[in-house]
């Protein structure tokens, strides 16, 4: 966003901009490499844009620096005692020169998102049709920056993949249909959100104000057992893929864990069979257990010739599905997020376990995995998944209520001829020490890590941040 204001807001021109970016050396340099894609490819798909416009006959639209704000206010408080209500739009706006047509960019990292509902594209529809230009400074309202400014008729919302380079025009509407759309899908939701009052603790209490004073997520001093580094740094969520992936390569952990970036070549067929089966089972699993849910004739991200291993696997765990025979009095909870907070190192430690249900008074933690080939190396299983020592030191925390004694952590493996069931006992002092042990290996150079290197090695084959990575490449060649 800062390269493009320079371009489109203080007239700078591209390459200069750019210049400017990879001299500034505040950011990782893979960091960098996509900004340089990226701006590229916004640039690219804007002038594609217009161009297009400009062949129909439609007049062009030039940047506009002003945030539009969607402002509502009355004189009495209302039920929360609020007078005020500001709704801004988070892109890039540009308008007509006389202001009768409006477009706002919403930018992705990767690709378009395809999946924006219906009430976000039609709530930043009603702020571009309503918005007034407008400025913010710290601890003030939102002011005008014109008396009069002009008002829109038309209004366009267009989404684009920063990494890919695709856009598409999610809105183009009239400002009474975007009242419309307004009124039958984003008021509701908006309504809602104002009166939500229930704490759902993750990865956002990272950026939240009211953290210290908040009840959740659950306390958890020192839970890491490793020193912070000695630099304050802002606060940061991790989770044990973050730890794995860090202690794999810190500059796959910064690009792809801490940026999202993501690169456009299909998944391998392993990671997308184990997540059909996982969305398989969560969806059965919130109706009970799975053992006389028929098997699905196709499965999401799966082709026709890849389908028949991930029933296979379906099969092997519907002849032990874990909430077979549980007491209809227990509690389940398909892929809860659950969280724990460490105020002295300032991280929330967040875990999304597949399964949890509980049994004559624990919990038991269930995770499957989905595995082509058995047997796996002589590896001790939480050597081999950080995952379940993770779950060791949440449960031991204190995250889950229950009798801790009677709590239990399950790793199921499934293969295609058949399935293997693990059990871990989050009491046991030694399992729990061997938890602190393996986490504490993981996560002291993560808590400290402040350059993020690249480690090259066998993972930068099929890495999704290759082209942005120097050292992996090199790696890659010269073997
Ligand atoms: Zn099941």
């Amino acid at each position: 966003m800062k390269v493009l204001d320079a371009i489109e807001h203080d007239g700078m021109d591209m390459e200069s901009a750019l210049v400017q970016l990879r001299a500034t050396r505040r950011n990782h340099a893979g960091h960098v490499s996509w900004a340089d894609s990226a701006v590229r490819a916004y640039m690219s798909a804007r002038a594609g844009h217009e161009a297009r416009r400009h062949a129909l006959g439609q007049p062009a639209t030039l940047p506009v620096r002003a945030q539009w704000t969607a402002i509502s206010w009355s004189e009495a408080p209302d039920l929360r005692g609020a007078t005020r209500y500001e709704r801004t739009a988070w892109g890039r706006r540009y308008a007509s020169a006389d202001g009768s047509e409006r477009e706002l960019w919403l930018l992705s990292v990767n690709s378009v998102k395809s999946d924006r509902p219906s009430a976000e594209i039609a709530e930043a529809a009603a702020v571009v049709a309503n918005g007034i230009p407008s400025e913010s400074a710290p601890r003030d309202v939102f002011r005008p920056v014109s008396a009069h400014p002009a008002q829109p008729r038309r209004v366009r919302v267009i989404g684009i993949g920063c990494g890919s380079g695709d856009h598409e025009v999610l809105a183009d509407w009239d400002v009474e249909e975007a009242r419309r759309q307004f009124t039958a899908h984003a008021k509701p939701v908006l309504a809602r959100v104002v009166e939500a009052d229930r704490l759902t603790p993750g990865s956002s209490c990272i950026r939240c104000e009211g953290l210290t004073g908040c009840e959740l997520p659950h306390r958890a001093p020192n839970i890491l057992a490793v020193p912070g580094s000695r630099r304050a740094r802002a606060r940061r969520s991790v989770s044990a893929t973050d730890l794995r992936v860090h202690g794999r390569c810190p500059a796959q952990f910064h690009l792809t864990r801490a940026l999202h970036l993501k690169s456009g070549t299909p998944e391998s067929l392993p990671i997308r069979r184990g997540r059909a089966v996982d969305e398989w089972l969560n969806l059965r699993h919130a109706q009970g257990c799975c053992r006389d849910a028929p098997l699905p004739e196709s499965l999401p991200g799966l082709t026709a010739a890849e389908l028949p291993v991930a029933l296979a696997m379906l099969s092997e765990h519907q002849r032990s599905c874990p909430l077979d025979g549980l007491l209809p009095t227990e509690r389940v909870r398909v892929q809860p997020r659950l969280t724990a907070y460490d105020p002295e190192l300032d991280v929330v430690l967040i875990s999304d376990p597949d399964l949890l249900y509980t049994r004559a008074g624990g919990w038991i933690w269930h995770e499957t995995k989905t595995a082509a080939k058995r047997p796996w190396e002589g590896q001790a299983l939480m050597e081999a998944h950080p995952q379940l020592a993770f779950a060791v030191l949440m449960m031991a925390a204190g995250v889950l209520d229950g009798d801790p004694r009677r709590s239990l952590i399950e790793l199921e493996v499934l293969y295609a001829d058949g399935s293997r069931c693990e059990e871990i006992d989050p009491g046991d002092p030694d399992t729990r020490a061997e938890a602190r042990r393996i986490i504490a290996a993981l996560a002291g150079p993560w808590a400290v890590d402040e350059t993020y290197s690249p480690a090259p090695g066998g993972h930068c084959d099929g890495c999704d941040v290759l082209a942005h990575c120097t050292a992996g490449r090199a790696h890659l060649e010269a073997r």
